[in-house]
């Protein structure tokens, strides 16, 4: 039997042989095989019992003399010459280029000649020549070997043709060439044609989109008001009112930037509907997004709006969402299903957003929140029974779109909301298999705290031409109306402060106390409350009810203390919190500007207290830069702090050996500033104060 014995699986085994090269194997336990060489040619064979299916190739000293004829290297000694009996084996080497005609297509060949020998032969592929060894009686030995070097000598005349240079520089290339020239081709295996299987592509996707009804996008009508400003009073609003910034980032020619609005006639007009509920909401002015981001959706083109929670964002995309949805051609009762869809990162912003959409009511537009946590069937529930809005988050979305329980095609207005917080959550495969199934000719809103690589990239992929509004810098705008007041600690004596404070606490007052661990927020809030003092306690472990209900309890007033983690520092919205108090600072500066501007909100003041242990030194002089910036009081502990800092920095750098870093060495030498949103161990004991 021969080593190239076929199993039923013979086109599969035979298309192996055909296609190109064979693959290299490395053993994994290289001493295992010492004596051997390294390489390991992978023979595609069926397995043959007791045989392993990884050939091996001895590299004998001399092997590669021959080519074409193969030389002779083994030994017919022993019991020796034609006396009929088993014999050692008969060894020769091959070239690769050889090896094919020899085995013939799927091992028919090298069975023939073991039939018609009486021989077994086997064959152990190398890098350039493999070995050939033919088993059995001397005649049979004898007869094999004619008949293969026959074989042979016919290759060897066809790889000539190819390699007419220096043997030497050929080698390689020769036998590639003949190898992959003389092993008889595969049954026309046809060859992938990606051309057509990528135009394929673009029918099915165009014909996947060919039935969709027309889309309108386009509402605006510009007021006098409006149209009459000069640039001049254009650029002055805009610098009065949080130095609002928009841009084109359609590539190639700009399009015009609309003027803002100033007021909601000069927006809402056309739509008393929407009047109707400002008015009712009682709100006085659009706030800097709404007036800048209204004319540019109103006029339907996609908007990058980078502006934090608190700014009036989700009015600035909502209300436009509105008259989309109510003026698009197909009425509303002929649309298979939503017409709007926010994705948004949290339950609780999502709920948020759910919570602001709900205030308006507008053409009878009905909306659901899809979350994770929240009652599967329930709000399958709903979707089936038909839904014009939905605000989701995307994990529970892409499951429900799956599962076939929500059918997303008519979905024509598209918010992503908190897109560098998706990002920061792993969301972006399912963000991707969410926005497959809606059409692409949709319009697209996003919204992002910031504006790093990762939302750009977002943008790109999913927003056409859009223009972007930017409203002032992270830093400023959250933290402008808020006291902010440091204090350097011991972290044992954390406790002690939180409690004076809340001892000291005033009946308005509302608090939201922040930490950096779930442990440390049930740690704390069970030891308030044993103390009887009222407080709810927020984290990504609770359930999701008692999520719902903690956050409902502060927001209403029934407790006025609130320990959580960064789960609430971002975009919840509690009008009234009087102070945050920062019971561990942050693992980044971002954070903690997130942090502060919990409070201080909707035109009122408020206060922030941090406490900072010496753990807290390599965010100092990022902290002291956002101090100033917001004019309050930078700590003389707290510069000194910087100083240490910087020098330890500078002292590492140098006794740091050569082309390396000292440990933690992130910052370098210029100010102990690390780079915006990194994350900084915070557990370095090295520092003396
Ligand atoms: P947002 O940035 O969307 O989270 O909005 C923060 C809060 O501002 C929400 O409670 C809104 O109801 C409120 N808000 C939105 N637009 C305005 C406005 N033009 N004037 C006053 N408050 C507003």
């Amino acid at each position: 039997m021969s080593d190239w014995e076929v199993d039923d699986d013979e086109d599969v085994k035979v298309r192996h042989t055909a296609r190109g090269p064979q693959r290299q194997w490395t053993p994994p336990h290289p001493g295992k095989y010492s004596g051997f060489d390294r390489k390991t040619t992978w023979v595609p064979t069926p397995r043959v019992r007791g045989e392993p299916q990884w050939q091996t190739w001895r590299d004998k000293d001399g092997h590669a003399g021959a080519r074409g004829r193969g030389r002779e290297s083994g030994s017919r000694g022993g019991r020796g010459g034609n006396d009929g009996g088993p014999t050692t084996p008969l060894s020769f080497s091959v070239e690769n280029s050889a090896i094919g005609m020899v085995i013939g297509r799927g091992g028919a060949k090298i069975r023939e000649l073991e039939e018609s020998t009486g021989a077994r032969i086997k064959i152990h592929r190398g890098d350039f020549e493999g070995e050939v060894q033919i088993f059995g009686r001397s005649d049979a030995q004898l007869k094999a070997k004619e008949l293969i070097d026959e074989l042979v000598s016919q290759t060897s005349g066809n790889c000539r043709s190819y390699g007419q240079g220096s043997r030497n520089s050929f080698r390689r290339t020769e036998s590639t060439w003949g190898a992959a020239s003389q092993i008889p081709p595969a049954p026309a295996l046809p060859p992938i044609d990606w051309v057509s299987m990528r135009e394929n592509r673009l029918k099915y996707e165009a014909m996947k989109w060919k039935e969709l009804p027309p889309l309108k996008k386009e509402f605006y009508i510009e007021a006098e008001s409006v149209l009459n400003l000069t640039a001049e009073e254009v650029k002055q609003w805009r610098k009065e009112n949080n130095n609002v910034f928009v841009d084109d980032l359609k590539d190639g020619e700009k399009r015009p930037i609309p003027n803002p609005v100033r007021t909601f006639l000069e927006a809402f007009q056309p739509f008393p509907g929407i009047m109707d509920n400002i008015l009712k909401v009682g709100f006085v002015k659009p706030t800097p997004v709404q007036s800048q981001a209204w004319p540019v959706i109103l006029k339907g083109f996609d908007l990058i709006a980078i502006a934090q929670t608190g700014t009036g964002k989700t009015l600035a995309y909502l209300l436009p969402g509105f008259i989309h949805m109510d003026q698009q051609p197909v009425p509303r009762d002929k649309r298979d299903g939503p017409g709007m869809l926010v994705l948004t990162p949290t339950r609780e912003l999502a709920l948020q957003i759910e919570a602001e959409c709900s205030k308006y009511s507008y053409k009878g537009f009905t909306s659901i929140c899809i979350y994770g946590g929240g009652d599967r069937k329930s709000q399958i529930k709903v979707v089936s029974k038909g839904v014009d809005i939905i605000i989701a988050t995307p994990g529970r979305l892409n499951d429900l779109q799956m599962n076939d329980y929500i059918n997303l095609k008519s979905i024509t207005y598209l918010v992503l909301d908190e897109a560098d917080r998706m990002l920061d959550m792993g969301f972006e495969p399912q963000i991707m298999k969410i926005i497959l199934d809606i059409r692409p000719d949709r319009q697209t809103v996003m919204t992002s705290a910031t504006w790093p690589a990762g939302v750009r990239r977002l943008s790109k992929s999913y927003l056409k031409d859009p223009m972007m509004v930017y409203v002032g810098t992270l830093d400023l705008a959250a933290v402008d109306t808020v006291e902010q007041s440091i204090l350097i600690v011991q972290e044992e004596d954390k406790k002690a402060y939180v409690l004076d404070f809340i001892a000291n606490m005033e009946p308005e007052d509302k608090v939201l106390i922040f930490v950096g661990k779930k442990l440390v927020a049930d740690d704390l809030s069970s030891d308030l409350c044993l103390q009887g003092i009222a407080v709810q306690s927020l984290h990504g472990d609770r359930e999701q009810c008692d999520r719902e209900q903690a956050l409902d309890d502060f927001k209403k007033g029934e407790v006025r203390i609130l320990v959580a983690t960064d789960l609430a520092s971002r975009g919840l919205d509690v009008h009234d919190i009087t102070h945050v108090f920062n019971y561990d600072f942050p693992r980044n500066i971002e954070e903690y500007v997130h942090r502060v501007g919990r409070t201080g909100r909707a035109g009122r003041s408020g206060a922030s207290l941090t406490l900072l242990t010496r753990n807290d030194w390599r965010i100092a002089a990022e902290l002291i830069h956002i101090l100033e910036r917001a004019n309050q009081t930078v700590p003389e502990e707290l510069v000194l702090m910087a100083e240490r800092y910087e020098k330890h920095q500078r002292e590492r750098e140098l006794t740091a050996p050569r082309g390396g870093r000292g440990r933690g060495g992130g910052g370098g030498g210029g100010g102990g500033m690390g780079r915006r949103g990194e994350y900084r161990d915070r557990g370095d004991s090295d520092w003396k104060f």
